[in-house]
């Protein structure tokens, strides 16, 4: 890798999946801190290294490189989930130096069996949750009702807050969506004190420790999930509950407004899990191919994710959102032996062409993709790490792309090994 820029935030382009957590841990290895900024573990990461391949979902990518690695106020924790992830590196004589901010949220219990609840009470409306809890989770630190690290590790606090939500939370449960809740106020108090003292050596201060080395150190952040599952400029509501443009990362780490680098991950056609709208999704036999060669099926969730051509104005809507300075484009060898590939260039909505998303959903729900059709490549490039050894029609797709969005490629993926990289 050439010396890469920092601060640097690295924001999946489109509705995630797009193979951030390679990019993260290649850039990491140039990284002082990596800091993971939003989410929880319902954003799942996969990285290989020498052929072995690693599933993170809360520690970051930065991990594989033994560099500093935070998590800040707004990641929500599951303990259980995150010690299981720590046991494994450890395991593996890898032991993370971790920061964990004192303000991030734990995931309880009832956020797990609220978030199931609901998605049994919405029917057909579900909006694809794991029933991780992760949405219940910011939605109790939204309304003050939330167990932040601070009270976990502190075993009289973790007591009296459990004490003082818990009721709440059983009446919402059984007397709201009518489900049975498992949990009681000492079942959730015996398991979660001992995460909270397995944990306590990693709760920090995530916020004082990059504002004070932001200038001196080299900062790179993790937004998890991609810019369309963003809680307000994505599709909603088929969304998460946190922004994942880049602005987001000053409040949600807790540092000054200041000049940032921005790598847009743009995987070379498109994915996403859950309901929502898709314009470009395919129904046929080259979805299924893309599906069955890319590997697309959810980390965490093993569901088979939906495929479809890449949207141009998707990924210029995400810019306009994050200000990319350079994209990434991932994931470039599934398409080989493809013969025509399609790309999506504009909207069609009421005769008027568009070039970004309309800001009204149910104008997005209309929108008519207009395709421009690229010759395909048969050779397999995966053993490509020089652009000139790509074939001439890959080229042409990749150039198109950068035309298209107004922002130079600095990496096209070729396949998911660290070295199956080519870099501009
Ligand atoms: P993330 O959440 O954005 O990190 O994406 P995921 O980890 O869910 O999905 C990316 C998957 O694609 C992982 O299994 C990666 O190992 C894999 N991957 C990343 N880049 C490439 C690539 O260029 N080619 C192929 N074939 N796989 C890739």
């Amino acid at each position: 890798m050439k010396n890469i820029n920092f601060p640097l935030v690295v924001i999946g382009a489109q509705w995630g999946d797009e193979g951030k957590g390679k990019a993260v841990d290649i850039l990491a290895k140039q990284a002082d801190y990596t800091v993971r900024f939003n989410g929880g573990n319902n954003a799942g990461h996969s990285v290989v290294v020498n052929g072995e391949k690693f599933k993170l979902s809360l520690l970051p990518s930065g991990i594989l490189w033994k560099k500093q690695l935070m998590l800040s106020q707004h990641v929500v924790i599951n303990p259980a989930v995150l010690l299981k992830e720590i046991d494994f590196f450890i395991k593996r004589g890898l032991y993370p130096k971790l920061t964990i901010d004192s303000r991030a949220h734990v995931v309880m219990p009832y956020h797990q069996e609220l978030d199931a609840a609901t998605e049994i009470w919405k029917g057909k409306k579900a909006t694809g949750s794991l029933h991780l809890g992760i949405g219940y989770c910011y939605e109790d630190k939204n309304n003050r009702f939330g167990i932040r690290m601070e009270d976990l590790i502190d075993k009289k606090q973790l007591k009296e807050k459990l004490t003082e939500f818990f009721p709440i939370k059983k009446r919402q449960i059984e007397l709201v969506y009518g489900q049975k809740t498992k949990s009681t106020v000492e079942t959730i108090y015996k398991e979660f004190v001992i995460y909270g003292q397995r944990l306590k050596q990693y709760v920090g201060d995530v916020s004082t420790i990059t504002a004070e080395k932001i200038n001196t150190k080299k900062f790179l952040f993790e937004g998890a999930h991609g810019t369309f599952l963003d809680a307000v400029f994505g599709t909603y509501p088929y969304t998460t509950a946190v922004n994942t443009i880049s602005g987001a990362v000053f409040a949600y780490v807790g540092f000054p407004p200041q000049a940032i680098n921005t790598l847009g991950i743009v995987k070379a056609y498109t994915t996403r899990v859950g309901n929502g709208p898709f314009p470009t999704e395919l129904f046929n036999q080259t979805g299924d191919k893309i599906r069955s060669v890319g590997g697309e099926f959810g980390t965490v969730s093993k569901r088979p994710r939906r495929c479809g051509w890449l949207d141009i104005p998707l990924i210029k809507t995400a810019h306009r959102l994050s200000g990319f300075n350079k994209l990434a484009i991932t994931k470039l060898d599934v398409l080989s032996g493809i013969d025509k590939i399609k790309v999506c260039t504009h909207y069609k909505l009421e005769g008027k062409l568009l070039k970004t998303l309309p800001p009204q959903i149910k104008d997005f729900y209309r929108c008519q993709p207009v395709y421009k059709i690229f010759q395909g490549w048969k050779t397999d490039i995966s053993k490509c790490r020089k652009i000139f050894q790509l074939p001439k029609a890959a080229k042409k797709y990749l150039s198109f792309i950068e035309k298209s969005i107004g922002v130079p490629i600095q990496y096209v993926f070729v396949g998911p090994g660290r070295d199956e990289t080519i870099e501009i």
